[in-house]
């Protein structure tokens, strides 16, 4: 007889072929670790291949914490991926004749790592200043909002824009009911090759936090094995993994604050990514916490007022991609 299995995340009975892949509880983009942690045979070779080139690539290539890969060396420079233009982390330049404009971050293959380029973007000079306000394309406000935030648009310098997104600035603008004529020597000196400090803005979106809510419920079946997490209280961080689909109260929050009782809101932290799963406060809720780098920390609701079985599920560990090890958090240690 064939053995039949069901996978942890569409819920599908499937024979065991259909199972042939590991599914890594932590992507493998964010590093390689001994005795690493995976389930094996219990996520189906499908959802593992959506989760792989969908979710897991978003988390790597869109977000902060996968631009913080290259600069905890996890990646090296070379293999640096962004989605360019649509990349929702956005650096905005701080410093320099073009503070305040937007860039994105691109591998250039004649420095040999990761430079910023701009972003496409249009500047509205502020009216007796020397000074510009840029806007996203996507978010340029209508001609009346402009003349009322008081910005020169009816002098030939009063906007600006990278010379190479002339022609999808020009159109955005025409769309708003503002004309724009590109002017010569108005060009675009934000060189890739300039260090100026750059704040880093990202959007936390809802692909990101399904990635995030795939680790953690990785880590619980890791630990409680497919006969707990099996349970259908826990269907509806299934579903919002697999389709996105939310219920009526957040799943994923994020916490301003380490994971380790011991470590400062800012500051140095201990370098590894960490998940823990435990009871909520309500002593009926199953939450975790996964941190990668040690940074933002997410909390996922895995199941809210849980009906099954209680016992006990307190566990933290911490990866540490220096050493490539997984160390457990001790109980006794404080850990939210
Ligand atoms: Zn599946």
């Amino acid at each position: 007889m064939v053995k039949r299995i069901t996978c942890i995340y569409c819920l599908k009975d499937e024979a065991q072929a259909s199972f042939k892949k590991r599914e890594h509880v932590l992507p493998q983009s964010f590093g390689l670790f001994e005795n690493n942690f995976t389930l094996n045979g219990v996520v189906c070779d499908s959802c593992n291949k959506f989760f792989g080139d969908n979710l897991e690539l978003h988390l790597a290539r869109g977000t902060l914490e996968g631009g913080k890969r290259f600069e905890h060396g996890v990646k090296a420079s070379k293999e640096f991926k962004s989605f360019g233009k649509r990349d929702p982390t956005i650096i905005q330049v701080n410093e320099g004749p073009f503070a305040g404009s937007y860039a994105y971050k691109i591998y250039s293959k004649e420095q040999r790592r990761v430079v910023i380029t701009p972003a496409p973007q249009v500047g509205f000079l502020i009216k007796g200043t020397d000074k510009f306000d840029y806007y996203r394309l996507e978010n340029i406000p209508n001609i009346d909002e402009l003349r009322q935030k008081g910005y020169d648009i009816d002098s030939p310098k009063g906007i600006f824009v990278p010379s190479k997104y002339y022609e999808i600035a020009k159109k955005a603008l025409n769309e708003r009911g503002i004309s724009f004529k590109a002017l010569e020597e108005q060009d675009c000196s934000l060189q890739a090759d300039q260090h100026w400090e750059c704040k880093v803005t990202g959007t936390i979106d809802d692909k990101v936090m399904r990635a995030i809510a795939k680790i953690a419920f990785n880590y619980l079946a890791f630990w409680q094995k497919s006969e707990f997490v099996l349970h259908e209280d826990f269907n509806i961080i299934r579903e919002f993994v697999l389709n996105g689909k939310k219920p009526g109260y957040p799943l994923v929050r994020i916490m301003n604050k380490p994971i380790l009782g011991d470590e400062p809101v800012i500051g140095k932290r201990r370098s590894c990514h960490m998940v823990t799963s435990n009871w909520a406060a309500d002593g009926v809720s199953i939450v975790s916490q996964v941190s990668l780098f040690n940074w933002i920390t997410y909390v996922v609701c895995l199941a809210r007022e849980f009906s099954g079985a209680h016992k006990d599920i307190k566990r933290g560990h911490f990866f540490d991609f220096n050493s490539h090890s997984i160390l457990e958090l001790s109980k006794e240690k404080p850990y939210r």
